[in-house]
């Protein structure tokens, strides 16, 4: 504590507006007695315990979360640095990935391969993973139930790694993380913010080989991605 009066009371002011700012964040009330509401899903989220990617792995286990788990014969839980500052994130594992346990080894994999070294980036560097850890039946899309159940998993690996940059890839990945209804056409390239981290949505790479053409819009994105991860080099 100081010895001068106005430097002493100002220390003071922002202790308590420090300890209002944690007690709002643990989902508390303020000073004016109202009673206490209880933590918002983000607030417990906050206050959750930071678990290793093998530490999430494990409590995953043999998952039987979802009506998924029958059909699936691997868990494709993602792959890549544990401390990347780039993930990527797709929708759901897909024929091969589901027989190799890997995330984008199939034909949009290559792709995605593709994109990376022509970026100058490899597969290890980067996190690479999917919103939904099972595969879907005949490469269905995911379901709203099947996405409740895997996102606080994939929100485990984020908080793990604690990305400079995560790329969602499609519609799915995008609506699931930043739990958003809006078309991804409408917010596509658009810098976004899931918990401080920036989230640049893209294309998926399966749409890309339906349309070749919309290959430069991602590319573009991408650019994006790598200026801003070039600006803020440690
Ligand atoms: N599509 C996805 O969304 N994820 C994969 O891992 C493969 C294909």
């Amino acid at each position: 504590m100081s010895e001068d009066p106005v430097v002493e009371l100002r220390e003071l002011v922002e202790s308590l507006s420090e300890w209002l700012r944690y007690q709002r964040r643990l989902g508390r009330a303020g000073l004016r007695g109202e009673p206490a509401a209880a933590p918002t899903p983000a607030a417990a989220q906050a206050t959750e315990k930071i678990l290793t990617l093998e530490e999430i792995r494990a409590e995953m286990g043999q998952c039987r979360r979802c009506k998924l788990y029958p059909g699936a014969k691997n868990l494709v839980f993602g792959e890549g640095a544990a401390g990347a500052r780039l993930i990527f994130i797709g929708e759901a594992p897909g024929a091969e990935e589901d027989l190799q346990g890997q995330p984008f080894v199939g034909r949009a994999g290559q792709l995605l391969n593709n994109m990376l070294n022509k970026l100058g980036l490899s597969r290890e560097e980067v996190y690479i993973t999917n919103v939904v850890k099972s595969r879907p039946p005949d490469n269905r899309d995911p379901q709203p139930d099947e996405i409740e159940a895997c996102l606080p998993f994939l929100l485990k690996q984020i908080k793990a790694i604690r990305p400079l940059v995560i790329v969602t890839l499609g519609k799915i990945a995008t609506q699931a993380l930043l739990g958003i209804k809006e078309p991804l056409t409408k917010i596509r390239g658009q810098w976004q913010r899931y918990d401080h981290i920036r989230v640049m949505p893209t294309f998926h790479p399966s749409y890309l080989l339906r349309f070749p053409k919309e290959r430069q819009k991602t590319w573009e994105d991408m650019q994006r991605v790598m200026e801003y991860l070039a600006e803020h080099e440690d």
